[in-house]
C-alpha cells in the first residue's frame, strides 16, 4: 500500500482563557490516504474544527506533527509555506461570512490567484470563468456581489475560491450546516464529483452524521478533543463499538439510518474542556462506568481491521 498523502501524529491545541487552559485538541493522531475523505464528528466543541485550522495552520499548534507528503508542515517558514498554502486550502462553513461584502464572484475566486501571483489578468480572469464553469455558476454572476446570491450559489464561490490554486487537500469544515436542506444535498454532490475529476482528499468536518456518511471513506468521532473511534464508515456505522459513538448514532432519525437502534439518552452536559475528567473523559456521561475508566485513560486501539477504540470495554 502506498504511503499515506498525510501523517496527523499527536496534535494538541490548547487556548489559555482567563480561568485556566482549554484543551481543545487534545493528542489527536490520524492519516490520510490521497482521494479518501475523512469524516470528523462530534458534537459541537469537541474540537474537530479546531483540528482543521490547526493542520492548515490558521493557527498554530501547541505540539505535535502534521506531515504532508513526507514534508514537515509545523517547520515550514516563509516561501514553502506559501507553496503549501496552494497545496492545502478550506472551505468554510458559513459562506456569507467568509466573504467579503465588498468583492464580486469574480473577485472573490480570483483573489488567491492574485495574491499568489499566478498568470496575467487575462489568464486569471479566464481560469475564474473554468472555476465558476466547475463548481455550476452561472458566468452572468461574475460581477455579482455575495448579498446578491442566495446560500447555495454563495457556497459555491467559497468552493471555487478553494480550488483556484488546484489544490489536492481540502479542509471541508461544516460545508453545508448553514444551508437549506434541499440545498445541502447539491453542494454535497457537487463536492463528491469534484473530488471524484480532481482527484482531491478531503478532511470534512460535521456535526452532522448522516451528511458524514453520505461522504466519508473513513469517519473519526471526536470527544472532548480526543478521537474515540475511528473506521471505514461502513464498520462505524455498522459495528459502532465505542459508548459514545453509540449514543450519537441512536440520536440519528431512523429514517435517515435506515436502521432500527435503541435510542441512547446521553445524560449531563459536556464536561469543561478547562478541567476534563480523568481517565476516561467521556466517563461523566457513560453508562457502562467502570472503576478503570477514571483510573487509566484508554488508548486507541486497533479491534481489527483498522477500527480503531479508545474505550476499556472489550466488545
Ligand atoms: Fe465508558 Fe469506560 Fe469505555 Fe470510557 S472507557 S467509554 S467510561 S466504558
Amino acid at each position: 500500500m502506498s504511503e499515506p498523502l498525510m501523517v496527523v501524529k499527536d496534535l494538541k491545541k490548547y487556548f489559555k482563557v482567563a480561568g485556566g487552559v482549554v484543551h481543545a485538541v487534545d493528542g489527536v493522531s490520524f492519516t490520510l490516504n490521497e482521494g479518501e475523505t475523512l469524516g470528523l464528528v462530534g458534537e459541537s466543541g469537541c474540537g474537530k474544527s479546531t483540528t482543521g485550522r490547526v493542520i492548515l495552520r490558521l493557527t498554530e499548534p501547541t505540539s505535535g506533527s502534521v506531515t504532508y507528503k513526507g514534508q514537515d508542515v509545523l517547520a515550514l517558514q516563509g516561501r514553502e509555506m506559501a507553496a503549501m498554502r496552494e497545496e492545502m486550502q478550506m472551505i468554510f462553513q458559513d459562506p456569507f461570512s467568509s466573504l467579503d461584502p465588498r468583492k464580486t464572484v469574480g473577485g472573490t475566486i480570483g483573489k488567491p490567484l492574485y495574491i499568489h501571483k499566478v498568470g496575467t489578468r487575462a489568464e486569471r480572469e479566464r481560469r475564474v470563468e473554468e472555476l465558476m464553469d466547475f463548481v455550476g455558476l452561472s458566468p452572468q454572476l461574475y460581477n455579482k456581489y455575495p448579498h446578491e446570491l442566495d446560500g447555495g450559489r454563495r457556497q459555491r464561490v467559497g468552493i471555487a475560491r478553494a480550488l483556484a490554486l488546484k489544490p489536492n487537500f481540502i479542509v471541508c469544515d461544516e460545508p453545508v450546516s448553514a444551508l437549506d436542506v434541499s440545498i445541502q444535498a447539491q453542494i454535497l454532490n457537487l463536492l463528491s464529483e469534484l473530488q471524484e475529476r480532481l482527484r482531491l482528499t478531503y478532511l470534512f468536518v460535521s456535526h452532522d452524521l448522516s451528511v458524514i456518511r453520505h461522504l466519508s471513506d473513513r469517519v473519526a468521532v471526536m470527544y472532548l478533543g480526543k478521537i474515540v473511534e475511528l473506521a471505514a464508515t461502513r464498520d462505524l456505522f455498522g459495528n459502532t463499538l465505542h459508548p459514545y459513538s453509540q449514543a450519537l448514532l441512536s440520536a440519528v432519525p431512523i429514517a435517515r439510518l435506515r436502521r432500527r437502534r435503541e435510542r441512547i439518552i446521553l445524560t449531563g452536559g459536556v464536561p469543561s474542556p478547562i478541567n476534563p475528567p480523568s481517565g476516561c473523559r467521556f466517563r461523566t456521561r457513560c453508562r457502562h462506568e467502570m472503576p478503570l475508566c477514571a483510573e487509566q485513560e484508554p488508548p486507541l486501539t486497533d479491534r481489527g481491521g483498522g477500527h480503531f477504540v479508545a474505550c476499556h470495554l472489550e466488545n
